[in-house]
Formats: structure tokens, C-alpha cells, sequence
């Protein structure tokens, strides 16, 4: 047996002894009594009876061997700003942001929502959230005002955190108006909003409710806050993300089992030593960004660079200038940003002195092998995918070269992860599927390892009926997603099994879009499928049937509602979920028990044989959609 293969084995047969050995990577105040309590399956309690703190773990650990090392290096190509703090300094501006959400009234359990852009403030502030076991829920920030206010409804913050405007492509994004209106549409009203002004786009405060964040740092520049030993158990933060239903899922996870499960994954996978440098292109709105901007590399005592900006803005190189700069050894980035380099000057890959990075992993989305042999040539580097998900907050599927070097085969993200048991089971029969090349959903076993969801914040019920009950007779998690395994154990992910999309590496539902889309006051019925798309992996497309067909009359008609549907989404979502395209059918193409044909309308829209269509109710919508796509 290979080095890593018992590894695995080991955690997943002696599961206790595996992870209590894990649990010494990080301090406890209170050492666990027990590993895992796995007596109410699927809720597996990680690490029962200790206490610790994420960010005692992730800053103040390190103040005694490494107080003036870099631990956060901010770069602003869209301002200009470049800044590094010592594990020092980032320990002092911590600690006021955490006397600011005291002083705001923010106490443990509270949840402080962040609408932030990438600046240095918004991981001051997740780092001073879970210092005092305040719950932090970011929002990403390319989400409007309908996303928003749902998720403040949801997670029912007591403190808003949030800045005057973001800037993308130079293009100023302003954040507070969008804010100030989901604060109008949600039921529940925070008591606080902290405003980061960036100097970028004038705002008005709300007298009694905003708080101007220079302000209150400058009364709190001394301040002392200490981390609070908190429950294992004790929710660390919520992160939402999409699924089948308009509703998102607040993913929640605890302290104990995620500040281990990273502290693992940054020597077990990604080899990181205290002094090494990180860079993850991701957004803080997502969960690498959770995982590898802010906790992941601080917990390993490295330095993380967190960068605002295009990877082709001021120049396409520029992600490898800051590699030369910094000295980067690490880097996570996503297909999508890859493919986006690919139409740059392929001389720009070797302009800089990137002798400092030892590997390049990329994560969110399929990876294809062309572009993933295309960086690993221009490069010369180790290029490393990984499969996961929100919910599991570390990856399920890679290569884990810190404990074994084994090689990347493009195209696969890798074999299970140790603590993952993952299987794939027949979506006909449930049963699990052991030889090669055969397809199957992609599950894994219960417990669920540290670091994945506890369950969805408040709602254990659709916890388990979303993720656990999709197998009759089987209590297995779903990733819903479709994967096979090759010879040596390998697996391949081949698309998800249920309606969410995956765009540039960000998953969506198409349920919400067409909500936003049904609220338009022309539209009778909608639906939207993901179509396949060189550049971001997939894209989403509408197809709408009007209720006033007149004012459908001719092209120019079409595209004005086409436009007005865009800016609907726009306005309510964010631009992250605006279709590609609005096509106007007669009427949907579904079966004759009245289903929609997602899969015969993506296959007209990806120039593909449609497959059986005898159950068709009426083919005139997929001529329509051929007609109008000229396909
Ligand atoms: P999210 O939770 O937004 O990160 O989306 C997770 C989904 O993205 C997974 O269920 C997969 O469908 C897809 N995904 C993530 N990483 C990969 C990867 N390396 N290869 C293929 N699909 C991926």
C-alpha cells in the first residue's frame, strides 16, 4: 500500500485516533474530551468538550515567533494601494475592529453580515467576528440588492459591515446604495451599519444607524480585545450559497473542526511552511476566500496576499509581477481566470521571475486539459486541481503531495481526500459502483470530516433533506454532482445532477434567476439552463414566454425587453447571475406530464443531438430556439 493510500486509510478506519492527531496542529485553551460525536447522524459534532479560538490560531499564535513577518499584503492595482501588516499590526487592527463591534454592541452568537469589496478592512473584520465569537456572513459583493436582503433576513445580522464602493476595471461599483436598499426590502433591520469610506463614491449616512469606521477606529487605537475560547461546536460563520430552490442555504460551520481541517489541509495538501507566501485570486464573497485568503494561510503562519483588481489590469501580467515582488509560493486561482490570461501574450507567463512559486492549484469548476496544459507549459509549474464545495469548505478530491508526491492527471481533481469517504452510487438503483469508468453521484459517508457543514443555518430539517436523503435507504451526503473513477482510483467530475450552474467558478440556481425574471410584469413563464461557454464553463440563458406577445413584434422589440429583463436581474441579483441571452418562445418545451426539458434545450443551445424526444408535448419552442440562435 502506497504511503498515502494507508494514510486515507487510516482516517477513515480509525477515524479518532486520526484526527485527535490532526487537533495538535492547533492550540486548544481546553483539550477535546471526545473526537466525534457521531451519535445523531447526519450531525457529527467534531471535537467535543474543547475550546479554541480561530483567531487566536490564526494571529495572535504567532506574535511569539513571528510578531513583524508579513501576514497580510494588500494590493489595489484598481487604487493603487499596497500595503503589508506584520503579524503584529494585524493583530492591532483586529483588535480595534473588534472593540468597534463591541462598542456597536455586538456580542457572542450575534451574526455581523460583511458586504464588502476586497480591502484590507474586510479581513479585519471577519478576524475580529470570530476573535470574540460573533458569526460572520459575507456577501459577496457583485450581488445586489434582492440577494442581499434575503440573506439579511436570513442570517438576521445585528451589524452590517460594508464600504462606500468597490472598483472593478477602474469602473467605481458603489456598494451603500444597493445596501441601503435591501436594508428597505428586508424585514428584519440591522441596529448598526460600520461604513468603510474608501473616499471612492460619496455616500449619505443614515443618521442613527451608520457608523463612519475612521471614526471609531481613531477612539479605539489602543484597544485591547482578547479572543474568547469558544465551543468547538460554537459557529464560526455562515456562507451562502445557491441551490435548487429560489431560497439560498446558509452553509454554518463551527470552530473546532474547520480551524483543524485547514490547519491539516495547509500541510497535508498544499505543503505550506510559516513564512511562505499565499495568493488566492478568489473573492472574500466565496468560500476559497474564506478558506484561502483569510483562515488557511494565517493558520499556517504565512503570509496572504489579498489582491483587488483584473488579472489583466494594468497589464496581463501582473498576477506574475506580484508573484516576483512578493515572492509568492502559493497560488489558488480558478479555470475561468486561466482562460481569461490565455487571450493575453503568452510571453507575459515568463516576464517575470516566478522562481518562488511552487505550484498553481485551481479550483471552483471543471478544469479542461488544454487550458490546464497551456499554464502548466507557460508556467513550468506544478499545476494542482481540487473539487469541492462551500459545504465542505476544504477539498474532497486533489492530490495531498504533502503527505505523498503523487502525480496530477489533467482533467481529474484528484483522489478522495483523507476523511472523505467518497463513493459513487447508481442514480437508478443506489447502489455503489467499484469498477472503472462507471458513472455515478458522486456521495460521501457520514461523518462528514472537520471543517464541512454542521448544517444549514437554522434549519437542521433542510440540512438533511437537502444533502441526505437523495439516496433512498441510503444516509449518504450528495455533492450532486457526477463522477467517474479511472484504474488507479482517479475520479473525473462530470457535471452536476441537479439545476444549479456553474458560471466562471460561481454557482448559481437557476430557481432564483427565474424568480427575478417571473417579477417582470411581461413575462408569463421562464426558464433558465446553464449552456456550456468557452470562457466562463457556463453561462446562463432564459427563455421566456411573454404574456403581451404584441409588444414582441419585431427585432427591436425583442431586444428592448430582452434588455429590460437584464437589468432586472441586474438590479435584483447582481450581475453575476444576468443571462447571456433572453430568447421569447410561444411556450416552453416540456413534456407531456408538464416537465420542463432542460437537458433537450441546453443540448439545441451547445449544438448537440437533443436525444430522445418522444415524451415532447410540442417541438415548436426547440425550432424557435434553433431559428433564433441560428444553430
Ligand atoms: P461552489 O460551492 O460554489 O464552490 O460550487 C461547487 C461545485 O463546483 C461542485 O459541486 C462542482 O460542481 C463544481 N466544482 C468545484 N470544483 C471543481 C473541480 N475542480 N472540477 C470540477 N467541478 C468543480
Amino acid at each position: 500500500m502506497t504511503k498515502y493510500a494507508s494514510f486515507y486509510q487510516r482516517s477513515i478506519e480509525d477515524r479518532d485516533g486520526f484526527w485527535a492527531e490532526q487537533a495538535d496542529l492547533i492550540d486548544w485553551q481546553v483539550k477535546p474530551s471526545q473526537i466525534c460525536d457521531y451519535s445523531k447522524p447526519p450531525f457529527a459534532h467534531w471535537f467535543v468538550g474543547g475550546t479554541t479560538n480561530l483567531c487566536h490560531n490564526a494571529v495572535d499564535r504567532h506574535l511569539k515567533d513571528r510578531a513583524d513577518q508579513p501576514a497580510l499584503i494588500y494590493v489595489s492595482t484598481e487604487t493603487g494601494q499596497e500595503i503589508t501588516y506584520s503579524f503584529a499590526q494585524l493583530c492591532d487592527e483586529v483588535q480595534r475592529m473588534a472593540a468597534i463591534l463591541q462598542s456597536l454592541g455586538v456580542k457572542q452568537g450575534d451574526r455581523v453580515l460583511i458586504y464588502m469589496p476586497m480591502i484590507a478592512e474586510a479581513a479585519f473584520a471577519m478576524l475580529a467576528c470570530v476573535r470574540i465569537g460573533a458569526i460572520h456572513s459575507v456577501v459577496f459583493g457583485g450581488f445586489a440588492s434582492h440577494s442581499l436582503a434575503t440573506r439579511i433576513d436570513d442570517a438576521s445580522p445585528v451589524l452590517i459591515i460594508s464600504a462606500d464602493a468597490g472598483s472593478r476595471g477602474g469602473k467605481v461599483v458603489p456598494y451603500k446604495p444597493l445596501l441601503d436598499e435591501a436594508i428597505s426590502l428586508s424585514q428584519h433591520k440591522p441596529s448598526a451599519v460600520l461604513m468603510v469610506d474608501r473616499g471612492l463614491s460619496a455616500f449619505t449616512s443614515v443618521p442613527g444607524l451608520d457608523y463612519a469606521y475612521a471614526e471609531l477606529r481613531q477612539q479605539h487605537m489602543n484597544a485591547k480585545v482578547a479572543c474568547v475560547w469558544l465551543d468547538s461546536a460554537h459557529p464560526s460563520y455562515t456562507l451562502y450559497t445557491s441551490g435548487t430552490t429560489g431560497k439560498p442555504k446558509g452553509v454554518q460551520r463551527d470552530t473546532g473542526g474547520y480551524t483543524v481541517a485547514l490547519a491539516a489541509s495547509m500541510q497535508h495538501i498544499f505543503e505550506g511552511q510559516a513564512g511562505q507566501v499565499y495568493f488566492s485570486t478568489s473573492d472574500i464573497g466565496w468560500v476559497v476566500g474564506h478558506s484561502y485568503i483569510i483562515y488557511g494561510p494565517l493558520l499556517a503562519g504565512m503570509a496572504t496576499l489579498m489582491y483587488e483588481g483584473l488579472p489583466t489590469r494594468p497589464h496581463g501580467g501582473v498576477w506574475w509581477e506580484l508573484v516576483e515582488k512578493y515572492k509568492v509560493t502559493h497560488m489558488f486561482s480558478a479555470p475561468t481566470a486561466v482562460r481569461v490570461l490565455k487571450k493575453q501574450d503568452p510571453a507575459l507567463l515568463s516576464a517575470y521571475d516566478i522562481s518562488s512559486l511552487k505550484a498553481l492549484y485551481l479550483a471552483g469548476e471543471p478544469l479542461d486539459e488544454p487550458t490546464a496544459q497551456w499554464i502548466a507549459d507557460g508556467l513550468g509549474k506544478p499545476i494542482i486541481d481540487n473539487y469541492w464545495q462551500t459545504e465542505t469548505g476544504w477539498p474532497i478530491l486533489t492530490v495531498a503531495n504533502g503527505v505523498q508526491k503523487m502525480p496530477s492527471k489533467f482533467g481529474s481533481p484528484g483522489v478522495p481526500m483523507y476523511g472523505f469517504n467518497v463513493k459513487l452510487l447508481s442514480d437508478s438503483t443506489g447502489e455503489e459502483l467499484t469498477g472503472a469508468q462507471e458513472k455515478g453521484v458522486v456521495v460521501i459517508e457520514g461523518p462528514l470530516p472537520p471543517g464541512c457543514l454542521q448544517t444549514l443555518w437554522g434549519d437542521d430539517e433542510r440540512f438533511v433533506k437537502t444533502y441526505w436523503q437523495s439516496v433512498p435507504g441510503k444516509l449518504v451526503y450528495s455533492t450532486f454532482d457526477w463522477g467517474v473513477r479511472d484504474e488507479d482510483g482517479y475520479f473525473y467530475i462530470l457535471g452536476r445532477t441537479d439545476d444549479v450552474i456553474n458560471v466562471a467558478g460561481h454557482r448559481l440556481g437557476t430557481r432564483e434567476i427565474e424568480e427575478s425574471i417571473s417579477s417582470h410584469p411581461n413575462v408569463a413563464e421562464v426558464a433558465v439552463v446553464g449552456v456550456a461557454d468557452a470562457l466562463k464553463g457556463q453561462v446562463a440563458m432564459a427563455f421566456v414566454v411573454a404574456k403581451d406577445t404584441s409588444a414582441l413584434g419585431d427585432a427591436n422589440a425583442r431586444l428592448k425587453l430582452e434588455g429590460e429583463i437584464m437589468k432586472l436581474v441586474d438590479s435584483q441579483l447582481g450581475a453575476v447571475a444576468r443571462p447571456s441571452r433572453v430568447l421569447f418562445l410561444s411556450l416552453l418545451p416540456k413534456t407531456r406530464s408538464g416537465k420542463l426539458l432542460r437537458r433537450a434545450i441546453q443540448a439545441v443551445c451547445e449544438k448537440r443531438d437533443p436525444g430522445d424526444l418522444t415524451t415532447i408535448d410540442d417541438p415548436t419552442p426547440l425550432q424557435q430556439i434553433k431559428q433564433q440562435l441560428d444553430v
